[in-house]
C-alpha cells in the first residue's frame, strides 16, 4: 500500500481556503502539530477562537482533502485557538525569564513560575495541581478523582481536568456524559457531577477516535481545555496528568502554571524508580512535588479485611523519607475502590465513611494545607476568563 508522508498531507492541505482570508491554509501558518504515523493522520488548524464554530466546515473539507489520499487510514483535525497577534502579543509584559511571578507579585499560586506563562491561562482559578505517575495503570485518575472529591467534601470549589489525553478516563470515572455546550461559541462550560467541574478531551473526541495526538496537539488540546474553558472561580483544580515522564509531560508541567504536583505510584514503581522520574521532571520545572501516595499499597481481603502485603508495602514511604518528600498517605488494593472508581461512583462520595474515604480525604487535607500554605493573599486577577 502507498505510504503518505507529511509533505503528500501538506500537499493536499494546499487545496484547502480559509474562506476569509482568501488563501490556502498551509500558506497562511494554520496548519500544526501533524503528525503522520501508519496511515494515520493528525493536525491541528490554528483559528481565531471568535471564528471557531463557523469554521466547522473549513476543518471538515481539511480532514476530507486528506482523507482521499492514497494510504491514508484516518484523518483527525482539529480547531484549536491560535495565540495571540503573533510576536507583539507574546513581547508584551515582562521578560520571559521574569516569568508571570514577578509580573503579578505572587508567591507560589497558579501562575507563579519563572519562565511560565505571560499571563495566567485560568484566571480565577487559585491554585493547580496536577497528579502524575510515572507509568500507567498504577490507580493515578482513581487517586485525581477521590482527590478532588476529598478537597470538594472541604468545602473547597473544585476543577477536575483531565489531561489524560491518549486515555481520557474522566466521563467515566465522573458518570458523565454528553458534550460541553457554549453559551457564547466562544467559552465551553464545563460538564459537572458530584459538585465538581469538570472537562475531559472524551468529552470532545468520540472515543473510537484514533489518538495519535503528540506535542504540538497535546499541548493545544490541554491549554483550550484550561483558557476556553468557563471554569469561574475555583479554589483548586486537579489535573489528571497523562502518564509518564517523558517530553509531553514535561511540556505540560511547563506550560500549565501548577502550583504543586502530587505523585501516584505502587510499592513495585517506586522499587523501579518511577516515581523518582517523575520528581525529577517536576523539580526540572520548579514545581513543588507536595508528596507521595502509595496506591495499591496492599491487599485489603473484603471477606475477612486481612491485610496482605502483596508488593512489599512501605516502599513508597520509605522512597519519600529518603528522597526527602511528604509521604500523603497509602491506599490499598480493595475491590470497593475499583468498582466504585470504574462505575463513576468515587468511593468518598459513594461510600464516605469508609476507610478508603477517610484515607483520601486526609490526602485532599493535606495537599490542600500545602497549597494554601503558598497561596498568595487574596489578590487574584478577576475572576473572567482571557480568549485571546
Ligand atoms: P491510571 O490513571 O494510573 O492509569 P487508573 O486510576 O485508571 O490508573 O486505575 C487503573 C485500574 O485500577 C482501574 O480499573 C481502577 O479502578 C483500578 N484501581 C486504581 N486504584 C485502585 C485501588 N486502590 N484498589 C483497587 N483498584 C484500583
Amino acid at each position: 500500500m502507498a505510504k503518505v508522508s507529511e509533505q503528500d498531507v501538506l500537499a493536499a492541505l494546499k487545496d484547502v481556503a480559509d474562506p476569509d482570508r482568501k488563501a490556502d491554509i498551509v500558506s497562511l501558518g494554520m496548519v500544526t502539530g501533524l503528525v503522520v504515523r501508519d496511515g494515520h493522520v493528525g493536525f491541528s488548524i490554528e483559528v481565531d477562537p471568535k471564528r471557531g464554530p463557523a469554521l466547522e466546515p473549513l476543518r471538515k473539507a481539511a480532514e476530507k482533502a486528506v482523507e482521499q489520499l492514497p494510504g491514508v487510514l484516518s484523518v483527525t483535525a482539529v480547531l484549536t485557538a491560535h495565540r495571540g497577534p503573533g510576536p507583539h502579543g507574546q513581547q508584551s509584559g515582562p521578560s520571559p525569564a521574569q516569568g508571570a511571578a514577578a509580573a503579578h507579585g505572587h508567591g507560589h499560586a497558579a501562575g507563579a513560575r519563572a519562565g511560565g506563562e505571560q499571563k495566567p491561562l485560568v484566571p480565577g482559578v487559585r491554585a493547580i495541581v496536577a497528579v502524575a505517575s510515572g507509568k500507567g495503570g498504577v490507580g493515578k485518575s482513581t487517586t485525581a478523582v477521590n482527590l478532588a472529591m476529598g478537597l470538594a467534601a472541604s468545602g473547597l470549589r473544585v476543577g477536575l481536568l483531565d489531561a489524560d489525553i491518549y486515555g481520557p478516563s474522566m466521563p467515566r470515572m465522573m458518570a458523565i456524559s454528553g458534550r460541553p455546550t457554549s453559551r457564547d461559541g466562544r467559552v465551553l462550560q464545563p460538564l459537572e457531577n458530584y459538585g465538581v467541574k469538570c472537562m475531559s478531551m472524551g468529552f470532545l473526541v468520540p472515543e473510537d477516535t484514533p489518538m495519535i495526538w503528540r506535542g504540538p496537539m497535546v499541548m493545544s488540546a490541554l491549554e483550550q481545555m484550561l483558557r476556553d474553558v468557563d471554569w469561574g472561580e475555583l479554589d483548586i483544580m486537579v489535573v489528571d496528568m497523562p502518564p509518564g515522564t517523558g517530553d509531553a509531560q514535561l511540556t505540560m508541567a511547563q506550560r500549565v502554571p501548577l502550583a504543586g504536583a502530587v505523585i501516584v505510584s505502587t510499592p513495585q514503581d517506586i522499587a523501579l524508580l518511577d516515581a523518582r522520574k517523575g520528581l525529577n521532571m517536576f523539580r526540572k520545572v520548579d514545581v513543588p512535588v507536595l508528596g507521595i501516595v502509595e496506591n495499591m499499597s496492599y491487599f485489603s481481603c473484603p471477606n475477612c479485611g486481612h491485610r496482605s502485603e502483596i508488593f512489599s508495602h512501605g516502599g513508597a514511604r520509605r522512597e519519600a523519607d529518603k528522597l526527602g518528600m511528604e509521604f500523603l498517605g497509602e491506599i490499598p488494593l480493595d475491590i470497593a475502590i475499583r468498582e466504585t472508581s470504574d462505575g463513576g461512583r468515587p468511593i468518598v462520595v459513594s461510600q464516605p465513611d469508609c476507610e478508603h474515604a477517610r484515607a483520601y480525604r486526609a490526602i485532599a487535607d493535606r495537599v490542600w494545607a500545602k497549597v494554601s500554605a503558598n497561596l498568595a493573599q487574596p489578590q487574584r486577577q478577576p475572576p473572567r476568563i482571557v480568549v485571546q
